[in-house]
């Protein structure tokens, strides 16, 4: 016995099994880029480390949200958000970039590589359900429009920095 939302995804033709399996490997992302911004909101040095910092605690919320939309379509769908977070890491699409450099230029690339990746997550996304699943596509646009931003957020400190201090590899 399916909701009705369910009942008309499946008559789309769509594979819901593989529609699932994308949503959580997604989910797996959005929780790994959480902590990435989270912690690197924690440690951050380097100036001007309060804008940077600032952005990084609103991207991390961002990226909860993010995770919380997932998981209320993951259970509409009739599927189970990842119960154990040792399989974030087996099922996730793109890298988790451990902070253990403290510079916020170091911060800052790790974090627009995290968004680049993202971007292609969610445009697989919005492929893959277009025209066959209208909610999760709604879902799925939004979050990329998210992401896009992100990475525009984090390019523009860059070129900031770049432009006042000098760019350091
Ligand atoms: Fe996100
Ligand atoms: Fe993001
Ligand atoms: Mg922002």
């Amino acid at each position: 016995m399916g909701t009705k939302d369910r009942q008309i995804v499946e008559a789309s033709g769509i594979n819901l099994d593989e529609l699932i399996t994308l949503l959580k490997k997604a989910y797996a992302d959005e929780w790994l880029a959480y902590y990435q911004y989270w912690l690197g909101a924690k440690v951050a040095k380097g100036v001007p480390k309060d804008a940077v910092v600032a952005e990084l605690i609103e991207h991390a919320n961002e990226e909860l949200d993010h995770a919380d939309k997932l998981a209320d379509r993951i259970i509409q769908l009739g599927g189970t958000p990842i119960l154990e977070p040792s399989q974030w890491y087996d099922m996730a699409n793109c890298k988790y970039a451990r902070p253990d450099n403290p510079d916020i230029r170091v911060l800052l690339d790790q974090n627009i590589r995290g968004e680049q990746c993202a971007i292609e997550v969610y445009t697989k996304l919005i492929e893959f359900t277009k025209d066959r699943d209208q909610t999760t596509y709604h879902i799925v646009l939004k979050i990329l429009q998210d992401e896009i931003e992100h990475e525009e957020d984090l390019e523009t400190l860059k070129e900031d920095i770049l432009f006042s201090t000098g760019w350091v590899k």
